[in-house]
Parts: structure tokens; sequence; C-alpha cells
């Protein structure tokens, strides 16, 4: 069964064009353009003729809306009608050609923390917002020689003869976007070099929109010389993992974790923290590499290698010292989306002869933002095989009350921003610190405080009742020899 609309009345077709194949019987063939250009298949002409020829007219006219509806699909995203990324990049390569003296610009746009908002308000409203969003870019970016896409979830792209009126391309997003309190930020590599492939030149723009992420002050990045140095050297960070792995290059350190609910503090885990030792750059720290492997997925290979490194050491430490404590390692939020990683970890806990007790896992609070369904499963599975999990990070990743209520974790990290800025000023307030405190409390959940540099700030927690402390007034983090003079203090003190 297939509809088909033949109509005689032009005032109709507006209505009728969109989901149908339209065949308008006319007396003469004069307006045959601007009926084509509406949309409509083909013309029939009075008087009509014969049974087959009219036949043989619709079943050409509804081949050719087919035809047309497969492109349609092909080179559309269906949920914006913008551009699906393949076509967008299959068009820019053609204007390259046409225009190759045009000067083009590669922007991005993402939506700040779209996840939330899919959370919060449900699919339908964030699928609304981004329709909105594709409509306003459409009336921006109107003129010829613009293309726009949707790449994917919240991400926009648009490729355009150069422009440098940015703020009011966003003054004009935020307009259109003010009832749904959302806002965007956007990366622009302008002018970009047309020697590049086309992809290349949009992953430039989207690092400009990257780079800005968590900067609440900035909402427009850009590619310049800075970034294309640190591009050439993230380069070069990629190619060197493999041969750093393999050659071991990769140390973890240890720093320890004081329980401060008694009157001595006493020794209650380690946390378990990466270093490069690179053979030209030297020792480059976690921050500068971590992320970098997260955003290409190697960082799953790593945090593998570091959790068997900690799991084999701390079978060390029991064997030859006759004591050893938990070890928290990092789980990247990719690690919690591997469907490996429940089984990589317990080979490694029965590889060397452990418990899952025996380690701890630090999740960062953002982790959860993403599927929380999925990973609230996860980390259920984990608990029921006696993993710890700590939420890492606390208060920096926007978990609403309710989300944390019905999160299945055993232990709160405070981020270390909050400690910082408690004794920033001339006079402490630490009634974040408190409220965190409280919440824990409520949950029925421990704290854990890092960063803590001071007497100070250790007697004020303590005060405040946090269990548990980790920061460099007891230790910075250390490479298993030291660490196991930890080890022996607390063997010491157990008498
Ligand atoms: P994090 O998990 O929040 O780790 C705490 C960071 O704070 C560590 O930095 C630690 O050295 C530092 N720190 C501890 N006490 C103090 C203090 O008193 N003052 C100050 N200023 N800093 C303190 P580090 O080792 O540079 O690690 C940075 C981040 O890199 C970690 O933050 C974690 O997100 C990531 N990371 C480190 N190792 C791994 C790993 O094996 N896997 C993954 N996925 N991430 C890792
Ligand atoms: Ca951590
Ligand atoms: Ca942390």
């Amino acid at each position: 069964m297939f509809s088909l609309c033949i109509t005689e009345d032009e005032d109709e077709l507006p209505g009728l064009i969109k989901g149908l194949p339209v065949i308008v019987i006319v007396n003469d063939r004069s307006r045959e353009a601007d009926l084509l250009a509406l949309g409509v298949e083909d013309l029939l002409e009075k008087p009509l003729k014969t049974r087959s020829i009219i036949l043989d007219h619709i079943e050409k006219a509804i081949m050719r809306y087919e035809a047309s509806k497969i492109i349609h699909e092909t080179q559309y995203d269906p949920l914006s009608g913008l551009y699906n990324l393949h076509y967008f990049y299959t068009y820019g390569q053609r204007m390259d050609q046409f225009y190759p003296e045009v000067q083009m610009d590669a922007i991005v746009f993402n939506v700040n923390r779209f996840h939330m908002i899919n959370e919060r308000f449900g699919r339908y409203y964030g699928d609304r917002v981004l329709v909105k969003i594709a409509e306003t870019l459409k009336q921006i970016f109107n003129d010829q020689g613009c293309i726009i896409a949707r790449a994917e979830s919240d991400s926009f792209m648009v490729c355009c003869p150069h422009r440098d009126d940015h703020k009011a391309i966003l003054q004009k997003l935020d307009e259109a976007l003010k009832k749904e309190r959302v806002m965007m930020r956007m990366g622009v590599y302008a002018c970009a070099d047309k020697d590049l492939p086309i992809e290349t030149r949009f992953d430039r723009a989207r690092q400009a929109a990257m780079a800005i992420r968590n900067d609440y002050q900035r909402r427009i990045g850009t590619y310049d010389k800075r970034m294309s140095k640190q591009e050439l050297f993230n380069q070069r960070l990629i190619d060197d993992f493999e041969t750093a792995l393999a050659q071991e290059q990769f140390k973890v350190f240890y720093q320890p974790k004081f329980n401060i609910r008694s009157d001595i503090p006493v020794l209650t885990s380690a946390e378990a923290l990466l270093r490069w030792k690179h053979p030209s750059l030297g020792l480059i720290p976690p921050n500068v590499f971590i992320p970098l492997f997260e955003e290409n997925g190697l960082i799953s290979r790593l945090d593998l290698y570091v959790w068997q490194r900690a799991a084999r050491q701390l079978r060390k430490w029991r064997e030859e010292l006759k004591i050893a404590v938990p070890v928290s390692v990092n789980v990247s939020r990719i690690d919690m989306f591997d469907p490996q990683l429940i089984d990589d970890l317990q080979d490694i806990i029965n590889d060397n002869k452990l418990q899952a007790g025996d380690m701890l896992l630090e999740i960062t609070e953002s982790a959860y933002g993403e599927d929380p369904k999925l990973l609230i499963d996860r980390v259920n599975a984990l608990r029921k095989l006696g993993f710890m999990i700590e939420m890492d990070d606390f208060g920096t990743g926007y978990s609403t009350l309710n989300m944390l209520s019905s999160l299945p974790i055993d232990a709160l990290k405070i981020d270390m921003r909050f400690v910082k800025e408690a004794f920033a000023g001339r006079k402490k307030d630490t009634r974040m610190i408190e409220i965190i405190i409280d919440i824990a409390r409520y949950l029925r959940l421990l704290t854990i405080a890092e960063g803590v540099e001071d007497v100070q700030q250790l007697n004020t927690l303590k005060e405040l009742g946090c269990d548990i402390v980790q920061g460099y007034y007891f230790s910075k983090p250390v490479d298993e020899n030291s660490f196991a003079g930890f080890l022996d203090e607390k063997l010491k003190m157990l008498g």
C-alpha cells in the first residue's frame, strides 16, 4: 500500500506536500517550474490521457519520491533536520573544491552539561532543546556557503566563510534558549588550514570547545598557536604510550590515608597514584596525561596496569612485611562502562590471593552523571563482590541529593577544593565541609578529606567529625619502598 495525492487545488499544496508524493492536475505547464520547486513530484495536463499513461505517471512519481526520501534519510539527522556528520564532511570537501580561495571557519557548539538536562527533564525535553538549537543555528547561518550538522548528542558543527561575530552568535543562542535556561559554548578554528583534512579541522574546533569545558568564565574557545603546540605534545604522549607501558615507565605511588577518629591517627589505607617516568621528558604528573588517555580510551589499559601493580604490591607487603592496608585505586568513568571491568577486577583479586575488601575503588562523582542507571547497576555488582566504593571529588559533579541517597557507595571523598577554600580567607569558613559531613552522616557514609596540608586543617576536620584524611600533612604520594615505612610504623604501633 502506498499513499499518493492527486489534486487540482494548488492552494492545498503547502499542507499536502509534507510526507506524501503529490501530483497536480493542471490546465497547462506554464507554472511547472514553480510547482516542482514546491516539492510536487509530477504534473498531469488536462485533458487527462489514457489510464495506462496516468498509471505510468503515478508509478514514476512514487519512485522519485521514494528515492529522494532515501537520499534525505542518509544525508540528514532525523531529529534536527541538519546534515549528519558524514554528509557534512562530504559537502565541506566539495565546498573546498569549488571555492578554494574563501577562508572558512570550523565551529563546534556544545551544550553545557547536556546530560543533566536529559536527566532532570527527560529525553523528550532534551530533544526539544536540540531542535530549537538547530533552528536557531539555521537562522544565524542562513547565508550561502554555510553548512550545519548535528554530529552527536549535543554537538553541532558549522562550516562557514570566516566571520568574527562569535559573541553575537552566542547572544542569539542565549536569547533563543532563554526559557530553557540552556547555555552553550563554542570552539572556533578560524580560517582553518585547508591543507588539513576537514575532519582534523573540526577536531581542532572540538578541542577548543573542550578546553573551556569546565571554565565557566569562558564560553568561546579558539584554536591558536598554544593549542597547536599542546596538540603536538599530546600526540607525542600518545605515540609513546605503548613503549612506556611495555618498559614499565608508569610508576605507581602510594599516599597514606589516616583514620582520625581516635586520639592518634591510624593508617587505614593508601591511594595508588600514577606517575610517568618518561626517559626524555622527565617525571610527568597524571593531570597531564590522564585526561588525554581518557579522551582516546587508552586509560582502560593504563588503569588495569595500575590495579595489577597495586594488587601485586599489596600481596608482596603482606608476604614480606606481614602487614598491609587496603589500597584504593582510581577507576575512570570510561572503565565503568567497560563490560570487562568486573571480571578484570575479580581476576586481579584472585591472581594475587587477595579479597575484594583489600581494594577500594575511587569513582569520581562526575562519572555518575552520564548514565546513572548503568553506573548504579555496575557499582551494585561490585559491592556485592565485596569491593568498597568511594565517591571521589565529591562536590564537583553536581549530584542531586535525591540521586545521592540511592547510590550504592561507602564513602564520600570531599574534593580538595573545599578544604582549600575553607582556610583560604583570613577567617576560616567551614560551612561547606560541615554540610557535606552532615549529608554523609545522614546517608551513613564515611567521609574522607583530601588535600590536608597543615595541623590546623587536620584539627578542624577532626572537630567537624571527618573520619579519614589524606594529604601532604601526613605525606605526599611516595614510592612503594617509602610507603613500607608507614606499614612498619603501624606494625610497631600494633605491638
Ligand atoms: P585525585 O584522585 O583527586 O587524587 C588526589 C590528588 O591530590 C593527587 O594528585 C595527590 O597527589 C594530590 N594531593 C594529595 N594530597 C595533597 C595535598 O595535601 N595538597 C595538594 N595540593 N595535593 C594533594 P596526583 O597524584 O597528581 O593525581 C591527580 C589526579 O590524576 C588524581 O586526582 C586522579 O584523578 C588522576 N589519577 C592519578 N592516578 C590515576 C590512576 O591510576 N588512574 C586514573 N584513572 N586516574 C589517576
Ligand atoms: Ca582519587
Ligand atoms: Ca579527588
